[in-house]
């Protein structure tokens, strides 16, 4: 996979949805937890990317002025098909429209300096997403594999029956917290293995059953 450029999987695409809010979950896998320290926690950790930090399959990663430290964080992305309020598991389950990979990026600097997660997860172009959407019917997580490279090289790999917190029980809690609609987007926290890129670097995200998201990092 060394000599997969950008856009080798089919060239630059929009994100394949449009959602009125992306939810993250962080520490969703042991291992992950254990590398940044932090201690595997009693309920699914939240926080929210704005939708303007979205791109697809192709488009650069710009990495920002104000970090000198910025990771990759290779996810399984779940895309909602029906609105979802105060939903037990089984209706959460139901709600899923689809599954599609993502990139959680994130300046580790300002993350770790501030405890927040706003800033340092916000920036336009830290969402990639794509390359399309397997239907929920078409993917269960627990059989497939999720896999990160930076420039070819394996970074993040990892089984998704690894989770913490399984994704019904996610949505359920998030749906206590906010009502989703259908194209919102639910990042599902991401295994060890994280990492800096750089300018020049490519990043793929690959789940077998979905495909390879691919993205140059360019500095803006
Ligand atoms: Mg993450």
């Amino acid at each position: 996979m060394t000599d997969s450029g950008p856009g080798a999987h089919g060239g630059i695409s929009l994100p394949p949805v449009r959602p009125t809010k992306i939810v993250c979950v962080g520490l969703n896998y042991g291992h992950h937890a254990t590398e940044m320290n932090k201690a595997v926690p009693d309920e699914p950790l939240l926080f929210m990317k704005p939708p303007s930090a979205l791109i697809g399959c192709g488009q650069p990663i710009e990495l920002p002025p104000q970090s000198d430290e910025i990771h990759h964080e290779g996810e399984l992305v779940v895309v909602l098909g029906k609105s979802l309020k105060d939903a037990d598991e089984t209706q959460a389950k139901a709600a899923i429209f689809g599954y599609t990979c993502g990139l959680d990026i994130t300046a580790r600097d300002i993350q770790r300096r501030e405890n927040r997660y706003t800033r340092a997860k916000g920036f336009d172009t830290f969402a990639p997403v794509g390359p399309s959407i397997t239907p929920a019917d078409q993917f269960e997580p627990a059989d497939h594999q999720l896999s990160c490279r930076v420039n070819g090289q394996l970074r993040q790999q990892s089984s998704l029956d690894d989770f913490i917190f399984p994704i019904p029980r996610v949505l359920s809690f998030i749906s206590r917290v906010m009502t989703l609609y259908p194209g919102d987007l639910i990042f599902t926290g991401t295994p060890a293995g994280v990492g800096p890129i750089e300018h020049g670097d490519t990043v793929q995200v690959d789940i077998d059953g979905i495909g390879t998201l691919e993205n140059p990092v360019i500095r803006r």
